[in-house]
């Protein structure tokens, strides 16, 4: 029996009996009020919700939220509840449908959708209960002028499986709900890097919902870890100086931003930007702002020209804090889409008939530090008799950095050539699948066309060492390109640029982009190569080679005199002649996608 084994059941049986009721190994929490507490509405008051009964504490389970919801529906005509998939454990997920013309959600291009998204890490769960407050008040309360001129779809919970994984021992580093959801799915993957490679059920079916309404905005409700400051309600997007939906990215920054801050100060809120510390240990020396890639759902809704926000609420403020910073952030957005929708569907409309002639693959930080006055919270540094190393502790007391360096991603890091298509073989069923669920189009070679391609061929390359959200991820690769007259045979998939979600395409498809699919691994058959060779028989072939080439003893000699693997390996020596043999897997470490320039 390990050694290990009583200490591990005592500390088992210590920590879910403090988790009970406090939170107290947290650091310190700052007081706060603000107007956004009137929109609680307490037991006894019609349609009061599963978590208001516990004053905000609690988040009820999925059959509760689901119970209230389908009776909110029952009560109201602005109201539908909607299947739109299947978890993988086989719960059924839905997405709540809110507005004056149920049926023609989507039909009117003129008429701006709100997609609200809670609980895709169900132990974030502040957008659920936020949803339901604010649904509530749409329809039995004063809000229904909210739909005049929008429409909302509100997905309660996305990873259903984890939501029910329950617990109140699942987030230590987060100030409630009493019980929480877990973060991956039953799978144990994380659906917030799921966009571009779509993996999960629940994932799936998102992307076939959006792909069928077509919102004009989303917003995809979080919870941090990570640092203590100020800021209760953080939130950001791919900005402008990083975008590839710029008009997009401009709305966000010029009409969304201010407006919702506006609203979250003056209900009592801090909002914030969504930086990162710089160094753990010491804040002085800045902050760095992400530009995301499109497993985020961030970075999908840039490259699909789809404006999206993701709300990172601060984990060690109080859920009840948390929540009404949600509700007045939805609210506001709902109210933003009212009166500035318009505006937001042009820049949609602009972003996606734009045809770029090149995309930036990739951001890395800037040397050039932009300014923010940082409303941060003191901290110690303090020693560990555990870790041997020292941490950092924090008081709860504000501090503010003035003029704190943030590090944005906005230098290219890579950028390619638009090209006018990528053609992809009938036989890559995963890859074509995938991008039908994108929701790109694709045309079907119906007989054989001769076109001219580039094919690439790796010419190193490296896998990641272990499995990463189940796929064993390519950590860097280089090619070669070749150009060719090739005649493609019926079945291949033409995927055009020309198109509005191009640029998505190139994202999924450049090779070396941080998240194609060849980066993702669903290529792996390309490094395998079959077929081999006896010594009985490449022994005289070789000797034919020779005998034809004189020019090859002499190369091959060479080869050996300066490589020393080679001298020593006689099945490599033999390798050395093969590669240049017809014999030799002519497809190996040939990238299956070929390239219309
Ligand atoms: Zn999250």
């Amino acid at each position: 029996m390990s050694k290990l084994l009583p200490l591990l059941l005592a500390t088992s049986i210590l920590l879910p009996a403090r988790a009970q009721t406090t939170t107290d190994w947290l650091p310190p929490l700052p007081a706060w009020q603000g107007n956004s507490e009137a929109l609680i509405k307490s037991k006894g008051q019609p349609w009061v919700t599963p978590a208001e009964l516990t004053g905000l504490s609690d988040s009820p389970d999925y059959a509760a939220t689901l119970k209230y919801l389908s009776a909110l529906v029952d009560s109201s005509d602005l109201l539908m509840l909607q299947q739109f998939g299947v978890s993988a454990q086989g719960r059924p997920l839905y997405v709540v449908k809110a507005s004056r013309a149920l049926h023609k959600i989507a039909q009117n291009p003129q008429r701006p959708l709100l997609l609200v998204q809670a609980g895709i890490h169900s132990g974030e769960i502040d957008g659920k209960d936020a949803g339901l407050m604010l649904l509530r008040d749409i329809t039995q309360g004063d809000k229904a002028h909210l739909l005049a001129n929008a429409d909302l779809l509100f997905i309660p919970v996305l990873s259903a499986d984890g939501h029910e994984r329950r617990s109140k021992t699942n987030r230590m580093n987060q100030r409630g709900p009493l019980q929480q959801g877990w973060r991956s799915t039953a799978q144990n993957l994380n659906l917030n890097r799921d966009y571009a490679k779509a993996d999960a059920p629940e994932m799936q079916a998102l992307l076939a919902l959006i792909n069928r309404y077509q919102p004009d905005l989303y917003i995809d409700v979080h919870v941090t870890d990570g640092e203590d400051y100020q800021y209760d309600i953080t939130y950001g997007f791919n900005e402008p100086f990083a975008a590839i939906s710029a008009n997009g990215a401009s709305w966000l920054a010029k009409l969304y931003r201010p407006a919702v801050d506006a609203a979250l100060i003056q209900a009592g809120h801090i909002p914030g930007p969504l930086v990162f510390g710089v160094d753990s240990k010491d804040f002085s020396k800045g902050i760095s702002g992400w530009t995301a890639s499109p497993r985020f759902s961030n970075g999908y809704g840039d490259v699909r020209h789809l404006p999206t926000v993701l709300v990172e609420n601060h984990s060690l403020k109080p859920y009840r804090q948390r929540v009404l910073g949600t509700y007045v952030l939805l609210e506001q957005s709902l109210k933003l889409l009212n009166e500035q929708g318009k505006a937001l569907i042009l820049a949609r409309q602009a972003d996606l008939q734009a045809r770029p002639k090149r995309m930036a693959l990739s951001f890395k930080a800037s040397e050039q530090a932009d300014f923010i006055d940082f409303k941060g919270i003191s901290y110690e540094v303090r020693q560990s008799a555990i870790s041997g190393d020292s941490y950092v502790s924090w008081t709860g007391k504000p501090q503010l950095y003035p003029q704190l360096p943030l590090y944005w991603d906005k230098v290219v890091d890579k950028e390619v050539a638009i090209p006018q298509a990528y053609w992809i073989p009938p036989e890559q069923h995963s890859v074509i699948q995938r991008l039908k669920l994108h929701g790109i189009e694709l045309s079907v070679l119906d007989k054989a066309q001769k076109v001219t391609v580039q094919q690439l061929s790796a010419t190193a390359y490296k896998f990641a060492d272990k499995p990463f959200e189940s796929r064993l991820m390519l950590t860097e690769a280089t090619f070669s390109r070749v150009t060719q007259n090739r005649n493609l045979a019926a079945g291949w998939v033409k995927v055009s640029t020309d198109q509005p979600l191009g640029r998505l395409a190139v994202a999924l498809l450049e090779p070396t982009a941080p998240d194609s699919f060849f980066s993702w691994g669903f290529f792996p058959g390309m490094f395998e190569r079959t077929e081999y060779f006896e010594p009985y028989a490449i022994e005289p072939l070789i000797a034919q080679m020779l005998a034809e080439q004189p020019e090859l003893q002499q190369q091959f000699d060479q080869a050996l005199a300066q490589d020393e693997a080679l001298r020593a390996n006689p099945r490599e020596r033999y390798n050395w002649f093969y590669r240049q043999m017809p014999f030799y897997d002519r497809q190996y470490l040939k990238y299956p996608v070929l390239i219309e320039p």
